[in-house]
């Protein structure tokens, strides 16, 4: 079976494993059976779960990303507060999209740590990008519904960076193949990918 699977995977590039991840609020609010139920209803495979608190220091690895990654998320959170026309250097301090990103990492670090987290690897055709799709956009606030995060959720950075938290959306998926790689090798050390 998982020579096949080897031997498909070489035929077609398209097929892809990537890592999703129940974060403690979809848990705690016991959502994670909606999210598997939705992650099956794709026809992508679950090849491994489990139910895991992530330490500090898994997750500062988990968002390696650096400056780049800090970037890319303060980018995100300025045009959420340009949005709803709220100054970002009153309510934060800063408009560097860098320095913004950093906070966020330290914040999304007490989130994912505070509690339990189901991690599942999942593979298939396009895999990466049909989870993001089934999870729908970071922001709750502009995930359409019928995604998880716009069917299960509301909250906005403005609203979250208010209470210097970040933003609660459910789950995680990798963003591209790069980052599936190595979560999985994070998340899953004993997982030959
Ligand atoms: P995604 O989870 O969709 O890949 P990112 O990688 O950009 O999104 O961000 C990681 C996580 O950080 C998000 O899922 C969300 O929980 C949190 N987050 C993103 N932007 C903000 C923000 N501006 N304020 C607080 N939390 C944020
Ligand atoms: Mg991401």
């Amino acid at each position: 079976m998982a020579e096949k699977r080897k031997a498909a995977a070489q035929e077609a590039p398209s097929i892809e494993r990537t890592l999703v991840i129940v974060k403690p609020d979809g848990v705690e609010r016991h959502l994670v059976g909606e999210v598997i139920r939705r992650m099956e209803n794709t026809g992508l495979k679950i090849e491994a779960m489990k139910m895991v608190t992530a330490s500090r220091e898994l997750m500062d690895r988990h968002y390696a990303g650096g400056l780049e990654w800090c970037k890319g998320v303060g980018e995100k959170t300025k045009k959420n507060y340009a949005q709803y026309g709220l100054d970002i250097v009153k309510e934060l301090g800063t408009d560097d999209d860098t320095k913004i990103g950093k906070m966020v990492k330290e914040w999304l670090i007490d989130y994912i740590s505070a509690g339990p987290s189901v991690a599942m690897i999942l593979s298939g055709n396009h895999a990466v990008d049909n989870v993001r799709r089934v999870c729908g956009p970071t922001l709750p606030l502009v995930a359409p519904p019928g995604s998880i995060r716009g069917d299960f959720a509301l909250d906005s950075a403005d609203y979250a960076n208010r209470d210097k938290r970040a933003v609660k959306n459910i789950v995680h998926a990798s963003g591209n193949l790069e980052e599936a790689k190595a979560e999985i090798a994070l998340w899953f050390p004993e997982f030959r990918q």
